[in-house]
């Protein structure tokens, strides 16, 4: 197998992502076999436990409070609803289970204290435990850590330069400090983006980048198509085509190739055809369930047939962890 870098300069990943789309696939799905079982697809859900009411500004977001969008808004949920939640996404066939919040930072206050009894609830149903509850400390991350937390994500959303016209209550240099806290604590670190948004080619190119060149890759790299909300300001972005979709997931592919490449937001507007060719050029990953927080996903009816007709198999949890987190 190839060694991991963490070297590689934005110009060889521009010529990565700058290949013909069919070399591009095939050199993809070489690497994805030579360190993944290529049938495997891991099946995860997500619940937005506190939904609406943020005070960020991020423009893909219908939870920024300061847009008007129909997401209802509800306060955080009760610990058994959600651990009831996770027992049927496990019943279902789910492996791991994310638990959103739309906080801008997390608050050493109750409703933090009812999350950690979440991630024990969920640690001890034997799933990978995720959390994204916007910014946190070093020593949040630890508590959550203690609690069982398996894996927190934290998105870079798009590149350091396109940032500010995404987002402009918090910075780049922000949302990697909480990375890095994430990585310190022990937590398996979840980070990827989404395209769409009005960034240009060098923009998924630099996020890419920033992504294979941290210290340590992350575990998980979820890919996500915009999905415009109506009274967002990105509401008329143009859908983006699976081509684009397909050459970031087999870019990540191949340069973070230990790496869970999710295939996520934007599921919900492709085929059958154009998610095998997804999985073809490297992910490994897909949420399930009707709603990805707020948006919508695929019928979980719909996911099992492509799963029988493609031949794929639900991956285990825990698989190749160096280190999984003791039931509680
Ligand atoms: S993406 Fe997260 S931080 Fe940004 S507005 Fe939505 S809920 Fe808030």
């Amino acid at each position: 197998m190839a060694k991991i870098r963490n070297d590689w300069s934005r110009d060889e990943i521009s010529g990565i992502f700058n290949s013909p789309i069919l070399d591009l696939v095939y050199r993809a799905a070489s690497v994805h076999r030579k360190y993944h079982e290529p049938r495997e697809v891991q099946v995860c859900t997500l619940l937005s436990v506190k939904t609406g009411g943020c005070p960020e500004d991020c423009a893909y977001c219908p939870q920024a409070a300061r847009y008007h969008t129909e997401v209802k808004i509800h306060k955080l949920l009760p610990v058994v609803e959600v651990i009831e939640s996770a027992r049927k996404a496990k019943e279902s066939g789910s492996t791991r289970f994310c638990m959103g919040a739309a906080w801008r930072e997390v608050r050493d206050n109750k409703d933090f204290d009812s999350v950690l009894e979440m991630v024990k609830g969920v640690n001890s149903l034997g799933m990978e435990v995720c959390c994204t509850l916007g910014m946190l400390t070093i020593e949040q991350a630890r508590k959550l850590k203690e609690a069982g937390l398996y894996a927190y994500n934290h998105n870079l959303d798009t590149s350091e330069e396109f940032y500010g016209e995404i987002i402009t209550t918090r910075n780049y240099e922000d949302r990697l400090n909480t990375l890095s806290h994430v990585r310190n604590a022990k937590i398996s670190v979840c980070s990827g983006g989404i395209i769409g948004m009005g960034e240009n080619m060098n923009d998924r190119i630099g996020m890419l980048h920033t992504l294979a060149t941290l210290p340590k890759h992350p575990e998980s790299v979820p890919v996500n198509a915009l999905v415009p909300v109506e009274g967002t300001p990105l509401e008329d972005q143009e859908k983006v085509s699976v081509w684009e979709m397909i050459r970031m997931i087999a870019t990540a592919r191949i340069i973070m190739p230990g790496a869970i490449v999710r295939l996520s937001a934007g599921r919900v507007r492709m085929t059958m055809e154009e998610q095998a060719l997804c999985f073809l050029a490297g992910a490994n990953s897909i949420f399930s369930g009707d709603k990805l927080l707020t948006t919508p996903n695929p019928e979980e009816s719909a996911d099992k047939e492509m799963f029988q007709i493609l031949n794929l198999k639900p991956r285990k949890a825990f698989k190749n962890a160096p280190e999984i987190p003791s039931l509680m």
